[in-house]
């Protein structure tokens, strides 16, 4: 399983798809994609291999901001529906994440009854919580971390939000995640493998962080919302 996502001046699909395959040997049984651009969020995802999502994601669409997930199955059978990137009850927020939330039941019965559940996932609950607590009245990272700090597992994450268009959101704790900083785009990745022929500069992400990223900045912060200052180092692998 392993996440890749990009945020930058260029088409993000070819990036995705690539990094996916790199991320191939990790392991996976379903793959999908979300691709933002000034006409919304636009999900792709299969059951299956990567190159079946690649017959399915549209060669016409442009987006210079995208999320890519490969899905090996914890909690529902590996199918479309169960395939991650997945989306709030309104569509507003898009999430992929690897890793078990292992609380997400009591979750779903406490705090999400009334909401509309389209998947068989732990994962769903995330970015329902998002919504619920953006709907609540908070901003979107306060929701973020107001999510996290309900949620007992393992996860690394990539979320976005389709009224906004600068921004990735990121999060990791016990399960790999990296940021890649480029000249003019930012990418995020469970493994440097996956974006090396883009950069070899990456921030190391501790547990319990939450990392706002956009094409020329990334914020590290943990989840009290304390900037936290960490130099990149240069990955010393060939592409
Ligand atoms: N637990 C999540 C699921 O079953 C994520 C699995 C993964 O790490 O790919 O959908």
């Amino acid at each position: 399983c392993g996440i890749v996502g990009y945020i930058g001046n260029n088409d993000s699909k070819e990036i995705l798809l690539k990094g996916l395959e790199k991320l191939e040997y990790r392991g996976y049984d379903s793959a999908g994609l979300a691709l933002k651009n000034d006409q919304g969020i636009h999900v792709f995802k299969e059951k299956g291999r990567i190159a079946d999502l690649r017959r399915a994601v549209d060669k016409d669409m442009f987006a210079t901001i995208g999320i890519g997930h490969t899905r090996w199955a914890t909690h529902g059978v590996p199918s479309k529906e169960n395939s991650h990137p997945h989306q709030s009850a309104t569509g507003r927020f898009t999430l992929v994440h690897n890793g078990v939330i292992e609380n997400y039941a009591l979750l779903k019965r406490e705090l999400l009854a009334d909401v509309p559940f389209k998947s068989e996932t732990d994962t769903e609950v995330i970015v329902q919580l998002v919504e619920k607590f953006v709907g609540e009245g908070l901003n979107v990272l306060e929701a973020f971390r107001k999510t996290l700090k309900l949620l007992h597992g393992s996860y690394a994450l990539a979320l976005l939000d389709a009224e906004d268009s600068e921004t990735i959101y990121v999060a990791k704790n016990k399960s790999p995640l990296l940021v890649g900083l480029g000249n003019g785009f930012n990418v995020v990745a469970s493994d440097a493998m996956a974006t090396l022929q883009l950069t070899n500069q990456f921030v190391e992400l501790m547990d319990k962080e939450i990392v706002v990223v956009k094409k020329d900045e990334v914020t590290i912060q943990n989840l009290n919302g304390e900037i936290i200052n960490r130099p990149p180092f240069t990955a010393e692998l060939d592409a």
